[in-house]
Order: C-alpha cells, then sequence, then structure tokens
C-alpha cells in the first residue's frame, strides 16, 4: 500500500525532477503501483477496507518522491477508460479558452476539500512518455480530461489546486470559461 503524503509536507512545495529515459525498471514499477492504486481505490469495497480515499489522478511527489511523473485512471461512462502513466509531461499549446469544475476539486493529499472554482485552460496538448504504451505520446485533451492531466501537472511544480482559487472571490465568473 503507498503512502499518501499530505499538504503540510514539504515535498508537495517542490519542483521535481525530470525523469531519465529510457526508464529504469525501479521508476516503471513505481509508476504502475501509482496507477494500480488509483484503479483499487476507485473500488468501494476496497476502500474501506484499506482505509483510502478514491482518486482519479497521483504524482509521484505525493507519494514522497520528487520525480516528473504522474499517473491518471478514471472511467469516462461504460466501456471506456481513461489512463496514463506519465513521464516528463510538458504542454506544448493551450486554448485561450478556460474550464473549471462546478463542484471544485479535490486531492488525494488535500484532507478537506476546499470550495471554490478553479480555472485551467479548456483544451491542452501535452506531451510525454507514456509507459502504458512505451512510447513518447502526443495528448489533445479537452474539459475534464484536460483539468485531471493539468491538475497533475502541478503537482509536478509544487502547486496546489486550491492556490488556483481566488482568495478574494473563490466563486468568480470568469469570461471565456466554461463550467464542467
Ligand atoms: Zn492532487
Amino acid at each position: 500500500m503507498l503512502k499518501i503524503f499530505d499538504d503540510k509536507s514539504k515535498i508537495l512545495r517542490e519542483y521535481c525532477d525530470e525523469v531519465p529515459l529510457p526508464l529504469s525498471k525501479k521508476d516503471e514499477e513505481v509508476l504502475l503501483s501509482m496507477l494500480h492504486y488509483l484503479e483499487k481505490s476507485q473500488d468501494d469495497k476496497y476502500a474501506e477496507k484499506h482505509h483510502i480515499r478514491s482518486g482519479v489522478g497521483l504524482a509521484a511527489p505525493q507519494i514522497g518522491l520528487k520525480k516528473r511523473m504522474y499517473a491518471i485512471y478514471y472511467k469516462k461512462n461504460e466501456d471506456e477508460v481513461i489512463q496514463y502513466a506519465l513521464v516528463n509531461p510538458k504542454i506544448l499549446s493551450n486554448s485561450t479558452k478556460m474550464c473549471a469544475m462546478k463542484n471544485g476539486e479535490g486531492c488525494l493529499s488535500v484532507k478537506e476539500d476546499k470550495e471554490g472554482y478553479v480555472y485551467r485552460y479548456y483544451k491542452i496538448v501535452l506531451k510525454a512518455f507514456d509507459v502504458l504504451k512505451n512510447k513518447e505520446v502526443q495528448i489533445t485533451a479537452y474539459g475534464y480530461d484536460a483539468i485531471v492531466l493539468q491538475h497533475e501537472l502541478d503537482h509536478l511544480n509544487g502547486i496546489l489546486y486550491y492556490d488556483r482559487i481566488n482568495k478574494q472571490n473563490p466563486f468568480e465568473i470568469r469570461p471565456n470559461s466554461e463550467f464542467i
């Protein structure tokens, strides 16, 4: 069982290091164990038994590693699973249009959800090495998919989602943006 570090831990505020490629066996194993953790966390019975919270994304610093890699796993609908095990992700381009989740975001490292809109790019093109495909990939993502990729990328730069909430006006409505 992976130990999840919370937002009081210094590592959650650090800028993570690039990961050498080709990927070492150890890094690959760790990243796949993170993906597996997410998948299991979405099984209610398993999560309850092991006292873990359900999550869709997990970045290396959240398990105490200062490395630029993260895993994502969720079911988009009945028969479509979105899953990635990404190393050294980088945003190549983004829309000017923004989006935010109408119910706000959550994070395995943040015990109590913080209320407010977290604005992110509506569309991104991201490149990374994906362990699941064993090659460099370019991912074009919109809306929720783009939000998850950006939330995890923030972790690699020491940023937490609530840093992006407007403290004076947490529910500010911004132009050129969409709620998801
Ligand atoms: Zn998070």
